[in-house]
């Protein structure tokens, strides 16, 4: 099978037991403004081709498509374990992050501007996917999933690899006053904002997910950057196109490696 080179992104540094990637709209076969490499169907595309997306970004990262878990993601900071539980391709757990310490198992979040945010113990022990908007972020969405991965490995936060995939950049993120307030109120830096051309604050999204990770103790973030809204050739965006329209997967997993390394 042939996978487009530009189909997801990866960040630097993640453990050798671990498989991980953001995807991007490209390389996929859906059609329209689903074109082309939409991960999600609940906007109105076909089942069929979503699936075949995601088995194909799940497979070029050597992981098993039948044994993916996403998340509902209602910007809330609650968090489930999966193990214990039994995966499915189409399955949406309650929560906007999940933690894994199974070899074999896919944590996924969807995001079209949204952060989506991974994490793993340094030994491979413990995995977590986190979808990170700014509800969640400034109510500590990161740092939940920070202090399960690190009960899950038995390690400390300085131990943990984190990644801040593709979201809506500081460049496009205009936000209300009482945004920037909330942020302000959860202790995070005035730094992260700026005003905009037109005389409205913006938020650095990625810059406050990766503040708050430091916050959680975690020593180096890797933001891969990237703006779903000033980049239409890349990706998806809520906010630029409105719905109908597609999202990012983005997805990380404990090597299996009963199966042989196959990315
Ligand atoms: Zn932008």
């Amino acid at each position: 099978m042939i996978v487009h080179p530009e189909s997801h992104l990866t960040a630097p540094g993640a453990p050798a037991a671990v498989a991980h990637g953001f995807s991007t709209r490209v390389g996929g076969v859906s059609t329209g403004v689903f074109a082309s490499n939409n991960m999600h169907d609940k906007k109105g595309d076909s089942r069929e081709n979503v699936l075949e997306n995601r088995r194909r970004f799940l497979r070029a990262l050597g992981l098993e498509p039948d044994r993916l878990f996403t998340v509902a993601q209602e910007h809330t900071v609650a968090l489930v374990d999966v193990d214990g539980l039994t995966p499915e391709l189409t399955l949406e757990l309650e929560a906007d992050g999940l933690v894994s310490g199974l070899p074999g198992v896919s944590l996924g979040v969807t995001t079209a501007d949204c952060l989506p945010v991974l994490l793993a113990a340094r030994d491979g022990k413990a995995v977590a996917a986190l979808h990170a908007g700014w509800r969640g972020l400034a109510a500590g969405i990161l740092d939940r999933g920070v202090e399960a991965v690190c009960a899950k490995a038995g390690c400390d936060p300085s131990s943990v690899w984190a990644a801040v995939g593709p979201g809506i950049g500081a460049c496009c993120f205009e936000i209300g006053p009482e945004v920037v307030e909330a942020f302000l109120a959860a202790g995070f830096p005035a730094r992260c904002f700026h005003t905009g051309v037109a005389g409205r604050p913006h938020g650095d999204l990625p810059g406050l997910a990766a503040w708050a990770l430091g916050r959680a103790g975690i020593h180096e973030v890797q933001v891969v950057g990237g703006c779903t809204h000033c980049e239409p050739g890349r990706f998806f965006s809520y906010r630029r196109d409105g719905w109908p329209n597609g999202l990012q997967l983005s997805v990380i997993g404990i090597r299996d490696s009963s199966q042989g390394d196959r990315s």
